[in-house]
Order: structure tokens, then C-alpha cells, then sequence
């Protein structure tokens, strides 16, 4: 069912030798292990594109991506929704809230470009690369909803399971894969600015951590 979020198991999944994989040389030795391969994350997209079509059909939703990190899957996801001639306008937001690798609760809306006449009374789907705690997501929504939208959803491809009873702040309603409760890199996601220029998603390496540190 292409509705129900891929389940990344806590060991990964990808059974894609990681040797195969390309990325820039100087990374050696700090990517820890494969979890999501370009392939695998390629299909999921096709999928959340059928179900976004499917929702939205005849109307022409804003695809407002949060930057940096969401990028490549809205790049992706842009490309997909072209293939299945569903029509859209886009709009880009930058967010803050995260230091290093520590989530705190003030989520700020940076030199936005968004305008009242570009949202009022559209439907949006905000592109997500990532939810955690969701603290952002949660933070974020009543900051778009004073535009007076039509509607508002989320499409993220990543969300994390958090440990035990935990629950997030706030859920995507289009959610690629649910990934175990690690720091991810690749495919836009970064460590201090590094490793968003990796096809695939890998789990930091403890030489990765350290790699930023010198
Ligand atoms: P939340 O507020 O949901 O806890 O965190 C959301 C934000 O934290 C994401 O937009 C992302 O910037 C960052 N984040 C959370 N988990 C990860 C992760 O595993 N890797 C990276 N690179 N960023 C993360």
C-alpha cells in the first residue's frame, strides 16, 4: 500500500553493497552504514507523487519546500508530480531551529520570501526532509497558517521512531520511511552544512562526527 510509510528496520535494510555506492572520496571512513539507497528512495518518491495526485487532482497545490535540507526529495518529488501532469507553483521557506546535532524549540521563519498573494487561499504542501520530535513541524504550521491557506499538509521523507512511548509533536500526512532513532546524513541532510551531497542516506560514523570537529 503506497499510503503506509516504508518501515526502515533498526539494522537497515538496504540490500545494496555499500561499496557500490558513489560519493566524494573525502568522506572515506565517515559514512557509518547504508540505510536508504538512491534507488530505493527514487520508488518511494513515484509512490508519494501517485498519492498526492491522487488527492489533489485538478487543483494546483504550492509545493513549498523548507530549505536546504529538503531539496533533493523536492527535486525529485517536482519531477514525478511533472510525470503525472499534475500542475503546481512553487515556493521555498528557510527554517532554523537546529544547532549541531541538538534540537531546541524556537523555530524561526529566515528572510522569508513567502508572500500573502503567492498563498492565500491555496493549498499547500509543505516538503519536509525530515521529522524528529516534529518540535519544528509543530512550530512551523500556525507560522504558515496565519497566510490564510485553503489547506495544509505535509509530505516529509524521512520520519524518525522515537524510543518507547514517545510521541512527535506533529505527523506528516505523506511520509516516506519511517527510519530508526539515528543521526542520518545524504540526500540533503547534513552535519554541520557537510554531507548533503550524497545520493544516498547513510548513519554517521563516530570519524564522520569527529571529521567536522578538526
Ligand atoms: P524536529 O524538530 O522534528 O526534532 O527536528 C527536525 C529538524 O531537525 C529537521 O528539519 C532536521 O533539520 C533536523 N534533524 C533531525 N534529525 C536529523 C537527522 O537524523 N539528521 C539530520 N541531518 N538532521 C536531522
Amino acid at each position: 500500500n503506497k499510503r503506509e510509510t516504508t518501515v526502515i528496520p533498526d539494522e537497515g535494510t538496504s540490500n545494496v553493497d555499500p561499496a557500490t555506492r558513489l560519493y566524494p572520496p573525502e568522506y572515506e571512513g565517515h559514512l557509518g552504514s547504508l540505510l536508504i539507497s538512491h534507488e530505493e528512495i527514487d520508488s518511494r518518491v513515484q509512490e508519494l507523487a501517485q498519492c498526492i495526485h491522487e488527492d489533489y487532482k485538478g487543483t494546483r497545490p504550492v509545493m513549498l519546500c523548507t530549505l536546504k535540507g529538503a531539496c533533493p526529495f523536492y527535486q525529485h518529488l517536482l519531477d514525478a508530480l511533472q510525470d503525472l501532469k499534475q500542475g503546481y507553483t512553487m515556493e521555498f521557506l528557510r527554517a532554523s531551529s537546529y544547532v549541531g546535532a541538538a534540537t531546541s524549540g524556537n523555530v524561526t521563519l529566515l528572510g522569508s520570501e513567502l508572500n500573502k498573494e503567492d498563498l492565500e487561499n491555496r493549498h499547500v504542501i509543505l516538503v519536509e526532509d525530515i521529522v524528529d520530535t516534529g518540535t519544528t513541524l509543530a512550530n512551523l504550521l500556525p507560522l504558515l497558517q496565519k497566510f490564510e491557506l485553503k489547506s495544509l499538509e505535509v509530505c516529509t521523507m524521512l520520519e524518525k521512531r522515537l524510543g518507547d512511548d514517545k510521541t512527535p509533536a506533529a505527523k506528516a500526512k505523506y511520509a516516506g520511511f519511517s527510519i530508526p532513532n539515528k543521526f542520518v546524513l545524504g540526500f540533503g541532510l547534513d552535519y554541520n552544512e557537510l554531507y548533503r551531497d550524497l545520493k544516498d542516506i547513510w548513519v554517521i560514523s563516530q570519524a564522520g562526527i569527529d571529521f567536522d570537529a578538526k
